[in-house]
């Protein structure tokens, strides 16, 4: 490799730096949001395909930084992660999504996204039972979606925390699925409810038979094996119908709903629309 000269290797230095000040500054922001309100949920539907009914919503996290606006969870999920601030962040996001869903009709579901670290800690357990009990809801209605590679963590056996989940009632969904590796073997050996295509397989369905034919056989596996299926990033009337045609169970995208605010939620579910 061509050996940088000194000037690059200041200005390089410099530039780390203004992003690691940037970096630091955010993390302390980020220390006192919780308490200072800026953190908020936003729902995203599943809707049915059999039915044409909203089954659930996803709650996604917003932070609402003072003079920076709104900063998305890919910027700041990560530094909760490294500062281990996700701890309190993530039992935050349980306990308002578990009184979100109180509010709800019965037969509507919420789904909390879960970070490796939260999913290994074993006192997620007892926090996820003190928020169903103090929101009065069953169970069932909650589901924690995690992502492949955090079940080939440094942590430990993923099966034990996920059987612990199932034992409390509550349901475990599979996200961003084909994005990690043996994604098939995963879905034969542990216990999901349900397994989300990746959003990337959805968006060239269409475009590469190839894609269609995976999200297919998928569909097909999952049905064997009596795990629903939800198709994430439906953004046309193309996608969805190709997903009703290859027997899809759910489907979430803009197509259907952008997230909306915990206001907008009965709203939603009130039009006519989707119930
Ligand atoms: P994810 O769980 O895969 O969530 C789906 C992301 O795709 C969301 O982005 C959603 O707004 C976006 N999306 C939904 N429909 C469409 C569509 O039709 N087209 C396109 N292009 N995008 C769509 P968002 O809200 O920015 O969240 C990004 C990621 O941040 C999430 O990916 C999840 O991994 C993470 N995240 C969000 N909330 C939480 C949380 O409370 N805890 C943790 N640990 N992670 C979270
Ligand atoms: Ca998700
Ligand atoms: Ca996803
Ligand atoms: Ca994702």
């Amino acid at each position: 490799a061509k050996k940088a000269g000194p000037g690059t290797v200041c200005f390089f230095e410099q530039a780390d730096d203004r992003l690691s000040r940037d970096r630091k500054a955010l993390q302390s922001d980020l220390e006192g949001a919780i308490a200072r309100n800026e953190l908020f949920l936003v729902f995203q539907p599943f809707l049915d395909l059999g039915t044409n009914r909203i089954t659930g919503l996803e709650a996604l996290l917003r932070w609402q930084h003072p003079s920076r606006g709104l900063v998305p969870p890919s910027e700041f999920i990560p530094i909760a992660e490294e500062t281990g601030l996700i701890h309190e962040i993530g039992e935050w996001v349980i306990r308002r999504a578990c009184a979100s869903v109180a509010e709800w009709p019965e037969d509507i579901r919420v789904a909390v996204n879960f970070s490796a670290a939260q999913f290994h800690n074993t006192g997620i357990l007892q926090t996820i039972v003190q928020a169903l009990a103090d929101a009065k809801i069953a169970p069932h209605r909650l589901e924690i979606e995690i992502t492949e590679s955090m079940l080939l963590s440094k942590y430990g056996s993923a099966a034990t925390v996920l059987n612990a989940l199932l034992e409390l009632g509550v349901t475990v969904a599979l996200d961003d699925f084909g994005t990690g590796f043996s994604s098939l073997t995963n879905l034969r050996k542990l216990p999901f409810s349900r397994i989300k295509i990746d959003q990337s397989f959805i968006r060239d369905m269409l475009v590469q038979p190839d894609c269609a034919a995976l999200v297919k056989s998928v569909i097909g596996l999952a049905r064997d094996l009596r795990i629903g299926v939800v198709a994430e990033g439906v953004e046309t009337a193309d996608q969805l119908e190709c997903l009703r045609q290859i027997s899809c169970d759910e489907v979430q995208g803009y197509l259907i709903s952008r997230p909306v605010s915990a206001n907008g939620v009965l709203a939603l579910l009130d039009t006519r629309k989707y119930r």
